[in-house]
């Protein structure tokens, strides 16, 4: 991928955010809160963008373990930690795999104030501060690609096909740049029907192309390891592996408990906000960054202390205009945390 495809991308999929967190579902009205996360997904499969449908009383509920997610291990206590003291090997399911790391965990989330635990006779007791909830009714993976020609749909048919036949996600969509044009129907027939099309202009609205099959993540999937090249004389077979429910469930908890950490815009933490040059610009759609040095829009990937251009604020910009910690970089940081977090109900 070019630089200029990469800025392309990366400007694209925070619009792509900003909308789906303003106005999803689209064409419809939304009957549960939402929350949006983008660069999210598995060991071998990273979504663009994810939006999650969720329980609202379960989304409440989910804020009183914190901001911070639960990672798998404590996802393997936490769930089952009982309402009265118990005996913590008696109270929690078999992990599959040494006790020790569950102990490790629990102590863990005893640091974190999510767990009670105590000591009974030399035995861990362990007891639930809250009832953790379901909270994630759907989960809709967004395949972002704003120069969506026909080459590029056949690109990225193996991947969206992939998916489908995972299922870990309820809905698949590829998201694709308004043109002006109309959408090719050789394009559509590139992508797999049961991929949902959405057409999202610079504004950051959006408007259905194709609409996307409902998948079943509570029924097995298949992961497809190999797959013939086409051709007329491949007669290889394609080779897949089964998944099964239990695996994405538990894979679908994790993403969900780092998106709620996450979200979208902790672009910014890998970004150099206190660099002088940089600023969120109030965009159509809504904030995003921007390089004064480099005079548009810079990249996750450029955007670092190693960056030739790079300039610290300076102090005078922390004690005169900025009286409070860490000028204006650290005021973007807080103001973006703000917003995510107005996301998140409950939290203190
Ligand atoms: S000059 Fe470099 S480090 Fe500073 S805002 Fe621009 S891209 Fe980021």
């Amino acid at each position: 991928m070019s630089g200029q495809d990469y800025h392309a991308e990366f400007d694209f999929e925070l619009r792509v955010c900003q909308w789906a967190e303003r106005a999803w579902p689209p064409g419809g009205d939304r009957e549960n809160p939402i929350l949006v996360a983008r660069q999210l997904g598995t060991k071998r499969r990273r979504w663009d963008t994810i939006v999650f449908e969720c329980d609202p009383d379960g989304l409440r509920q989910r804020a009183e373990f914190g901001e911070r997610a639960l990672d798998s291990d404590l996802l393997d206590v936490i769930p089952h930690a009982p309402a009265e003291w118990t005996y913590y090997r008696d109270a929690l399911p078999d992990p599959g795999y040494p006790w020790r790391y569950v102990r490790e965990a629990i102590h863990r989330a005893a640091d974190r104030d999510i767990l009670d635990v105590r000591k009974n006779g030399g035995k861990i007791e362990i007891r639930r501060t809250a009832v953790y909830p379901d909270w994630v009714e759907r989960v809709v993976a967004i395949e972002n690609k704003p120069d969506l020609d026909a080459s590029a749909a056949r690109h990225l048919a193996p991947q969206i096909e992939r998916d489908v036949a995972m299922g870990l996600a309820d809905e698949v969509w590829v998201a694709t740049a308004e043109t002006g044009e109309r959408i090719e129907p050789a394009l559509l027939e590139n992508v797999p029907v049961e991929a949902g099309i959405l057409v999202v202009d610079l504004a950051g609205d959006a408007e259905v192309a194709w609409h996307p099959r409902t998948l079943d993540p509570s029924t097995p999937g298949i992961r497809i390891l190999d797959r013939p090249s086409g051709g007329d004389h491949d007669a290889s077979a394609a080779r897949f592996e089964y998944v099964d429910r239990a695996w994405k469930a538990s894979k679908r908890r994790e993403i969900a408990e780092r998106a709620y950490e996450r979200g979208w815009r902790s672009y910014v933490d890998s970004m150099r906000p206190d660099c002088r040059h940089f600023e969120l610009r109030w965009e159509a759609s809504g904030p995003l960054p921007f390089c004064v040095a480099k005079d548009r829009q810079q990249t996750a990937a450029e955007c670092r202390g190693s960056c030739g251009e790079f300039e610290p604020e300076p102090p005078v910009w922390r004690t005169n205009d900025w009286p409070i910690e860490g000028g204006p970089g650290g005021a973007i940081k807080r103001l973006l945390a703000r917003r995510r977090r107005r996301q998140r109900p409950g939290l203190e």
